[in-house]
């Protein structure tokens, strides 16, 4: 529970009560436009709930480029829900059903918004407390649990597995972690370094999935990167759905080595499957764009996205040579 004053006091739902609701929600604030804060926002408006968000970032989903949230954030305005940026919360009055919340802007100024319940998606953290990790021996820095890339804890016999772990928080790192672990104790002699390459998606309507750096971190890190994009309503399958929201954008090294991609669109989750394998064989973009894909699938816009880069291969005397041979117009 995030230290508000009024917060608990008010009911606040979390993550470990929200699925056991029995009662109607006319009106619901989340607080957190992460992940959950996104999905639980948009699942519940649609349920025909009131649902206003209210987060201290300036914008939802603020680990993944702005121009591929913002596709997200719109879908989601444009289907009702209420959204209140840069806003801390001073206070939380009443009880579930009849709530008040007082929010603080950048400016100081203060507003109060109404509701029946209020959802804390924001500040999960591990439980480490209580467990006498002390007495066996498994030390703690900063409330993680000390461990080498095999999990393996500062005592030796104890491996860490899952969220505790303190990396990504994700139920495909834990089996992840799981099949590590399992390894260790069955075929100790054949270790082989485990993946590193973690992909993830938020299940929102459009879906947002990603792997490798953003556009951003490739920016902030200094990575010397090449950014390819490619939109859903120039794939015949998208088209032939009617959803034709949202892109894909390729993250490559100068090049051509596939770093990265996210896509925002229908199956993002199921399509970013193609690029975690590039990603985690060293690819290039020249490996999908030779590979056939099957016409019409979504599945496609890999293949498109990576020909953008074929393209830009292109010498300007090459693509000379190729309009005259082919009598073509135009630039
Ligand atoms: C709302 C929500 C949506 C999510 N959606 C996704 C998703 O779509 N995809 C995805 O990959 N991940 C998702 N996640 C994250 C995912 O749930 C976690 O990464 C995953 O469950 C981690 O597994 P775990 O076994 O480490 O921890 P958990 O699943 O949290 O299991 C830990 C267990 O330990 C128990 N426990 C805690 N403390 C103690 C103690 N002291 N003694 C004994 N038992 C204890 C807990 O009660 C719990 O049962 C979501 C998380 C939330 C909250």
């Amino acid at each position: 529970m995030l230290p508000i004053p009024g917060l608990a006091e008010a009911g606040a739902l979390t993550n470990e009560t929200l699925f056991d609701l029995r009662e109607d929600v006319p009106h619901l604030i989340v607080i957190g436009s992460g992940p959950i804060g996104s999905e639980m926002a948009q699942a519940f408006r649609r349920l025909g709930s009131e649902v206003s968000v209210v987060d201290i970032a300036p914008r939802i989903l603020p680990r993944e480029d702005a121009d591929l949230a913002e596709v997200v954030h719109r879908r989601m305005v444009d289907e009702g829900v209420r959204f209140h940026f840069e806003a801390s919360i001073a206070k939380v009055e009443g009880r579930r059903g009849d709530l008040r919340m007082t929010l603080k802007g950048k400016d100081g100024a203060e507003r109060v918004i109404g509701a029946t319940h209020v959802l804390v998606a924001a500040g999960r953290k591990a439980n480490v407390e209580g467990l006498g990790l002390d007495a066996a021996g498994v030390a703690l820095d900063h409330g993680r649990i000390v461990a080498d890339d095999r999990l393996r804890t500062t005592n030796p016999r104890i491996y860490v597995v899952g969220d505790v772990a303190g990396g990504y928080q994700f139920t495909h790192v834990a089996e992840h972690h799981a099949g590590i672990v399992l390894r260790q104790a069955i075929f100790k002699l054949f270790w082989t370094k485990p993946s590193t390459v973690v992909p993830w998606c938020t299940y929102t309507d459009p879906e947002l999935a990603r792997v490798g750096p953003s556009e951003d971190e490739a920016r902030k890190q200094g990575i010397a990167h090449r950014i390819y994009r490619f939109a859903f309503d120039e794939i015949d399958r998208a088209r032939a759905e009617g959803e034709t929201d949202g892109f894909t954008k390729l993250v490559t090294d100068p090049k051509g080595r596939i770093l990265g991609a996210a896509i925002v669109g229908p199956h993002a989750g199921e399509l970013i499957a193609e690029v975690v394998l590039a990603v985690s064989k060293g690819m290039k973009a020249g490996d999908i764009s030779a590979s056939i894909h099957t016409y019409p699938t979504l599945a496609s816009i890999n293949r498109r996205v990576a020909d953008q880069r074929q393209k830009e291969g292109l010498t300007p005397s090459s693509k000379g040579w190729i309009k005259r041979v082919f009598g073509l117009q135009g630039r």
